[in-house]
Order: structure tokens, then sequence, then C-alpha cells
């Protein structure tokens, strides 16, 4: 991976973070919802089963009743066939009902019907005031032999409702003879519901296949021949198999259920038994509630704890770019510029330096990292700037400016001049110092030119008359000070014109700087200077130095420069370039009134002295001070 992609993958930290913490969250949510729902699902699954099971045990009973009023009514039904309905038959049989209906619970009635609809006996509580006789039109109209089971009807003289069970007796002549009828209560059914707890609003119902209600709990009472026939299950094409479950909302009471239902085989009956979905589900969700509160807050927690987390992340990202920003600009600054940056800790080594260091002094940033910063100053110069530094370093001043002469790894020493500037820590307590060095060689050099050039002769490069003037002024306070002497010889080309128009000037001109050259060396103490006076005039500086020395130094310098030998053929009768000097001395701490132009003037008037005697010679002025004016010489 290159560092662009590594970089933009670190800046998008955060967002993968920020992602992290909210899938985490939903998939905490996700992961718990949908178990809740999972439990949910088998709870109900749970109630259908239930309730199947309930269906198919209820209807295998409502079966099994009818089964047991049917195998009674076959009987009779037999018997009818075989000995006709006269009276004493009838009796004998009325007996049997009789012990039927008391043997067996759930015989609500019993009772022989004729072929005109008479009843000829019966056994508990049923007479021909039955509200409805559908069950006798179907036989009287039917051939068919099977058991036939109607719809509820109301017997009208104990208010019950009850469902039939009857059977056709033929004739022995195979016509129509009349029926045996069987009834079940719907009283008897409910209870026997009742004993199924189920729950508050649960409900158990059977129904005929025309969509009455036969029998419900609860509330048989109110439902019992109510027509549901309008309803899904009996409209609905899907509900219309042998049993299943299915969830809906009550038309008798508007309550959502989970149901089950079953439709017998063999009779017309459906079974529905059903349990509020709302009380199946309630302790569920009061749990499911508690627990998903829960499950709300910790990941509340977490996403809390994730915004904080992914905050500080991003803080710390964004100041992380802020101070790389920060040193981009400060690296900018220090390595786009041609000046040498220094950073110098405490104990004086180089901390940081800037690539420009390559060019001010030869050496790459890498190599001068860790060694003494003050390394390669000139030792006539390091006590300053070493001392500058310390200053620094103790707080006593902020910047300073200093230059200063330092090796370079090429070049000869170059000259630098240092910005420094204390620097701190952010307690305020100083940590090193910066330095911003340049090299100022050329500069250095192009000022020493122009002093040069001040105080330099250009023909002889002797010192010129100013340089003269000065050092004359110097040395002169100087022998005050030291209460020492000072001498003065002044030289003057015999019959220079004559040379000049001899030779020409040009050749006037090497003379000169023969002459000046001579001078030069023979005075050659570092405290003794050789000017050019003016012309073809001279004068040499010579401090600490009495009236024997000055007289010893002019003759000497009289004697090389004739020794030299520099034809000149006019002045005779040497023929060749000779001076006349005058020599003075003076020691200014004694003479108080007397000034550096009356030591000038003394060695003047030597010279003319010097000059009226024939020249080529040296002429002392003796202790200056106390000579009168050499009148008129
Ligand atoms: P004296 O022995 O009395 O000193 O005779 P002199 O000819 O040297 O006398 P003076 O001082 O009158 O003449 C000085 C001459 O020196 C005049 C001038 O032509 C010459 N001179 C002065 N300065 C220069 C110079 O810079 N170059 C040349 N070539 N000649 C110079
Ligand atoms: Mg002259
Ligand atoms: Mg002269």
């Amino acid at each position: 991976m290159d560092v662009v992609t590594a970089r933009a993958g670190m800046r998008r930290l955060p967002l993968w973070a920020a992602a992290f913490v909210v899938f985490t969250c939903t998939a905490i949510l996700g992961i718990s919802g949908w178990r809740e729902w999972s439990s949910r699902d088998a709870l109900l699954k749970g109630a259908e089963a239930e309730m199947a099971n309930l269906a198919r045990s209820l209807t295998q009973h409502a079966e099994d009743s009818l089964d047991l009023l049917d195998s009674g009514v076959v009987g009779v039904v037999s018997r009818l066939e075989m000995d006709g309905t006269d009276s004493s038959t009838i009796a004998k049989l009325r007996n049997l009902l009789e012990a039927r209906k008391k043997a067996i619970e759930r015989i609500h009635s019993l009772a022989i019907i004729d072929d005109q609809g008479n009843w000829l006996t019966s056994a508990g509580a049923v007479s021909s005031t039955l509200n409805d006789d559908a069950f006798f039109r179907h036989h009287q109209l039917s051939p068919k032999r099977e058991a036939f089971v109607g719809h509820p009807v109301k017997n009208l003289i104990d208010g019950e409702w009850v469902i039939t069970l009857s059977r056709r007796f033929n004739k022995k002549d195979g016509s129509f003879g009349g029926v045996v009828l069987a009834t079940i209560s719907a009283n008897y059914l409910a209870n026997f519901y009742r004993q199924f707890e189920i729950g508050r609003n649960s409900s158990v119902s059977l129904v005929h296949g025309d969509g009455l209600i036969i029998a419900r709990n609860p509330d048989n009472a109110k439902y019992v021949g109510r027509s549901v026939a309008d309803k899904p299950l009996f409209r609905d094409p899907a509900l219309g198999g042998p049993g299943g479950a299915y969830h809906f909302k009550s038309p008798l009471d508007s309550v959502e259920r989970v149901s089950f239902y079953k439709r017998s085989g063999r009779f017309p009956l459906v079974l529905l038994a059903t349990v509020e979905k709302e009380e199946l589900l309630a302790p569920w969700r009061a749990d499911a509630i508690s627990r998903m509160l829960f499950v709300l807050a910790l990941v509340m927690l977490i996403g809390l704890i994730g915004a904080v987390l992914v905050g500080q992340l991003r803080r710390g990202q964004r100041m992380a770019a802020a101070l790389v920003e920060k040193e981009a600009h400060f690296r900018l600054l220090a390595e786009g510029s041609s000046d040498m940056v220094t950073r110098i800790g405490l104990d004086e080594r180089i901390r940081y330096v800037s690539p420009s260091a390559l060019r001010v002094v030869g050496w790459r940033a890498s190599q001068l990292i860790g060694t003494p910063a003050l390394a390669g100053v000139n030792p006539d110069d390091l006590p300053n700037v070493h001392a500058v530094v310390q200053a620094l370093k103790r707080g006593e001043k902020e910047e300073a400016r200093v230059t200063y002469r330092s090796r370079h790894r090429e070049k000869d020493e170059i000259w630098l001049e240092s910005s420094m500037r204390v620097t701190r820590k952010d307690d305020g307590e100083i940590d090193g110092v910066v330095a911003i060095s340049r090299d100022i060689t050329e500069q250095k050099n192009l000022e020493n030119r122009l002093e040069t050039l001040a105080i330099e002769d250009s023909l002889t490069g002797l010192a010129n008359r100013r340089r003269f003037d000065e050092r004359l002024a110097e040395e002169w306070a100087r022998a005050y000070r030291d209460r020492s002497s000072l001498g003065l010889v002044m030289i003057d080309v015999d019959h220079f014109k004559s040379y000049n128009d001899e030779y020409g000037h040009p050749a006037g001109d090497a003379c000169l700087r023969v002459v000046a050259k001579i001078l030069a060396s023979e005075a050659h103490r570092s405290s003794d200077l050789a000017a050019r006076y003016g012309g073809e005039e001279f004068a040499v500086l010579l401090p600490n130095t009495d009236a024997a020395g000055c007289a010893r130094i002019g003759e000497k310098l009289r004697q090389a420069i004739r020794e030299a030998g520099l034809a000149h053929a006019s002045n005779l009768p040497a023929g060749v370039v000779t001076v006349s000097v005058g020599g003075a001395t003076c020691r200014p701490a004694l003479e108080r009134s007397a000034g550096t132009s009356s030591l000038v003037e003394a060695a003047d008037r030597a010279l003319y002295v010097a000059k009226q005697s024939g020249r080529d010679r040296l002429v002392m002025s003796g202790e200056v001070m106390n000579l009168p004016m050499a009148s008129g010489q």
C-alpha cells in the first residue's frame, strides 16, 4: 500500500469506527429483536399445536357421542322394523329408551315419531315442541337410511338447545314408517368443554356444518343457535380443509385469536378451538419489553461510548493533521531558506540543522546533528560567541546577533552572522537556542576592501596620508599613556622632478613603488607604519623608538634606497636614486603642550635641513620640542 492510500485509510478511521459502532448496535438490536420475535412465533406455534390437539380430541368426543347415540337409535330402528309400531312394542321400547337415557348421561332425550309426525313415545324432556322439525322432513323425503345429524334446535319445554341425531325406519312394505330421534344437549357439551382450562379468553365451539353454533364454552347460552355461516371459516375456500390453524378476529367479540378448526369426517360438524392472542402474548410481551429495554440501554451505552471514542479519535486526528501542517510550514520556512537554521540544545549540541548547512558550511545536516554547535568557530571569536550563547541560555537576553569566523568543509575560513534566540518549553523554561546563520564572507571582504581602499595609497600600496594621520594620533595617545617615545622619519626623493623629466612620468611612478617597497620592508616591526605622505615624500612612524633608534632606522632606509641602485643620471654625484631623510622623536607625556603636528613639523624641518645640506643624508631634529624653530632653513 502506498503512503497516500495509507493516509487516506487513516483519515477514514473515525468513519470506520463509527460504522463499526453503528453496526454493532444494529446487530445487537437486530439479534435481540429477532430472538424475541422467534420466541413469540414459538409461543404462537405452541398455542396452535395445543389448539389442534384440543380440536382433534373434542371432535373425536363429538363423534363418539353421536356414535353412542346412534348405536341406541339403530337398535330401536331395527326393533320397530321387525315388530311394527303397535302399542305394546312402543311400550317396551319406551322402557328401553328410558333405561338408555338413564345409563348414558350425554343423551338428552330419545323419541319415536310415526310417519305422520306423531310422537309415539319419548324419554327425557323432549316433545313435539321442538322448534324445528327439519330432521323429520328430511327422513320423510329421503329414502336414505343413514343417521342424520340436524342442526341445533331449541326444545320448547326446557328451553334447552339440542342437536338431533335421527334415523328413518320403514314399514314392512318399505315405505316411510317414521323417525327415531336422539338428542344431545348443548349444555352438556358446553359443560364438558368447560373442563378444559385453556385460558380466560379462550373458547371452544362446536358448529354445525351449516354454520349454526351447537355449543360453546364460555357463554354457551349467548352464542348457541347463532349462525356464523357468513364468516371466513365457512366462506374462505382456504379454510375448507379437514383441519388447520388460522388467526382471525372473532366476528362475535372482535377479539384477535389463534385458532384451530377440525371438521369431522363423518358428521357435519366443525370444532373450533381458539385462544386469545393478546392473553397468550401478554406475559411474553412484558418479558420481551423489559429485555428489549435492557438491550436498548446497553446499545445506547455502547453508542454513547462509541460516539465519545470516535469524537476523540477525530479530535486527535485533527490535532495530528494540524501539527503535521504546522511542522510542514516550519520545515518549508527552515529548509527553503538559504540561511542555515540551527537548533541548539542546552548541552550546546546541534539538535536540528536545515539542509542549507551544506551550502553554508559545507556539511550535510545529518553529519552535523549531535555535534557541538560551536566546534567550527575560529578560536579568536570563540570566547565572544560562547559568551553570547551562555547569556542566552541563562535567560539574560532573549535574542542576540553575533558575527564570527567559522570553518568551512572545503573553502577557507568564512564569516558567519548568526541571529540567535532562546527557545522555551510550554512551561516557559529555556530549552535551547535557535540560530539563523548566513554566510557574510563576501560582504566582509567587500567591507575590508572598502576599508583598505580608504586607507591605502593606490600607487604604492603603503598607508595613505589619512591613515598616517589616524595612526599618528593613535600612537601619540599610546605613547602618552605608556610614557614612551614616538619617532618619525620623513623621506623625500632627491631631484625627482628631473627624474620625471628624464625618464618619464610612468617610470617615476615605478620608481616611487620601488622606494615604497623598500620602506615597507625596512619598517618591519608590526607597530611601524610606512606611509606615502604626498608626491614623492614618505613618512615612517616608529612607535616606542627613541632618537637613536629613529636615527638608526632613518639611516638604514636611506642606505637601502641608495643601494637599490635605481639609475638617476641627473642626481649627481650619486647617479642613482637617493633620498633625504629628516627624523624627529618626542615623549608626549613630558611635553603636554605639544601635539602631533609638532612632531611632523620637526621631522619636516630636519628633512629641509638635509636637503639644504646637500641631499642624500639623514638629519635628526634632536629633541624637537627643545629646539627653537629652525628658522629660515
Ligand atoms: P628636491 O631634491 O629639492 O626635492 O628636488 P625635487 O625635484 O624632488 O623637488 P620638488 O619637490 O619640487 O619636485 C617634486 C616632483 O616630484 C614634482 C613632481 O613632478 C614629482 N612628483 C610628485 N608626485 C609624483 C608622482 O606621483 N609620480 C611621478 N612620476 N612624479 C611625481
Ligand atoms: Mg618634494
Ligand atoms: Mg624631492
